[in-house]
């Protein structure tokens, strides 16, 4: 069985959506840095003070911080199954730091969705009529991309480097694309 599995992808890839399917298939923990920190803003914590203008323009929350949370959730028992990255790394200090903490859950696979620029902008604004985050608005969603190409897309040649990557077209019928990554598992 596979240990950490990381789920890699520019914003409206369909990370979140497959994530949440495939880990409730294969009974792994879907951990969602995204949806942790919208859950630290929504508490008003030290961390959520701190994350909410950040995650209002579409910027990254700073490594360390990330890390920590990160840290701490995989020391909860639902992770000792497995466990789905899904939105981490998001930068190379992260991917290295999850080497360190990883020791005892290696990442075993990275999927990678990939789709083209127009379709994701469009994606995030049809999204963001129901979703109610405050990112996927035009301004945010710019730089969210713009800093998924700087920061994030190098993580694609750390992991081919390593020989543990898969790509996947994102574009298209969202069960087949499920079957796509399902056989990954
Ligand atoms: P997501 O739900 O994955 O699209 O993440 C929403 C926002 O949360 C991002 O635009 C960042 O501001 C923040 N965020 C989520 N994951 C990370 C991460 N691994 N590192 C830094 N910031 C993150």
């Amino acid at each position: 069985m596979t240990n950490l599995v990381v789920f890699l992808g520019p914003p409206g890839a369909g990370k979140g959506t497959q994530a949440l399917r495939i880990s409730s298939e294969f009974n792994l923990a879907h951990i969602s840095t995204g949806d942790m920190l919208r859950e630290h803003v929504k508490e008003l914590t030290d961390l959520g003070k701190i994350a909410k203008s950040l995650l209002d323009e579409g910027k990254l929350v700073p490594d360390d911080l990330v890390i920590q949370m990160l840290t701490e959730r995989l020391s909860h028992e639902d992770c000792l199954g497995g466990s789905i990255l899904d939105g981490f790394p998001r930068t190379l200090r992260q991917a290295e730091s999850l080497e360190k903490i990883s020791n005892k859950f290696p990442v075993k696979k990275v999927i990678v969705l990939e789709a083209h620029q127009e379709e994701l902008t469009k994606r995030i604004l049809s999204r963001g009529q129901t979703s109610g985050r405050s990112d996927d608005t035009g301004d945010s969603i710019r730089v969210r991309l713009e800093v998924y190409k700087k920061d994030t897309e190098p993580l694609i040649k750390f992991y081919e480097d390593k020989g543990i990557l898969t790509k996947i077209n994102g574009v298209g019928n969202v069960d087949d694309i499920y079957e796509l990554i399902s056989k990954e598992f």
